[in-house]
């Protein structure tokens, strides 16, 4: 009885293998991806900075623009932008409503953005974070056309990742990778404030 169990295994992990083998084969492409997390859960930043170590770990160069945000004392900036190969860029000021103030948030976007748009257009940089960007799409403070042109036009083997809730769809279109991140649960609703290393 075991022995026929164990071999009927075998013998489906075996045509489960040639299915895989074959897949792998087909999947030959190299590109710079563009990779959107969006969604209302948890875990959109955190993922992008997660990618951030896994290219360091292979020697590229990484760019990060956080934008909305104004914090400049995060786990993840005082841990990376202390990275030789890690260009760190905190260009925002504030949560939009904190700010209050149309005018300036689209000023302070569009400064971000020509910080931005440099390092995609650096082709030593091998992965490019836009933490937070599509913010600054859905309220309209950059023009979506031209950031999209933008990152069409990076080198062909540079990788960019951008994060944010409510992606807009042209950039769902672009996108190779988009992964929506859906709340279940947060600590914060049960009164819990952010926790560092967690949170921020
Ligand atoms: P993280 O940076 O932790 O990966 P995120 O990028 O997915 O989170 P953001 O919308 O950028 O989410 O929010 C950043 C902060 O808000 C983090 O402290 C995060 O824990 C918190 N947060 C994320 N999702 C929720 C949620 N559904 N409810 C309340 N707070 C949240
Ligand atoms: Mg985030």
């Amino acid at each position: 009885m075991t022995v026929d169990k164990d071999t009927r295994h075998a013998a489906r992990m075996q045509r489960k293998k040639t299915l895989i083998d074959a897949n792998i084969a087909q999947a030959n492409q190299e590109k710079g991806l563009l990779l959107v997390l969006t969604g209302n859960g948890k875990g959109k930043s955190s993922s992008a900075f997660g990618m951030v170590a896994r290219a360091l770990g292979y020697g590229m160069k990484v760019g990060v623009a956080q934008f909305i945000k104004s914090r400049k004392d995060t786990g993840e900036e005082a841990f990376f932008s202390k990275q030789p190969n890690v260009e760190w860029h905190v260009l925002g000021d504030g949560f939009t409503w904190d700010t209050q103030n149309r005018a300036q948030d689209i000023q302070t976007a569009v400064a971000g953005w020509k910080i931005a748009k440099k390092m995609l257009q650096n082709p030593d940089i091998g992965l490019v974070v836009l933490d937070e960007l599509t913010y600054t799409l859905s309220y309209g403070y950059l023009d979506t056309a031209q950031i999209m042109a933008d990152i069409a036009a990076r080198p062909a083997m540079q990788h960019v990742v951008v994060t944010g809730r409510a992606a807009p769809q042209v950039l769902i279109d672009a996108a190779d990778t988009v992964s929506e991140l859906m709340d279940i649960k947060h600590a914060y609703r049960a009164g819990i404030k952010a926790q560092a290393g967690i949170d921020l």
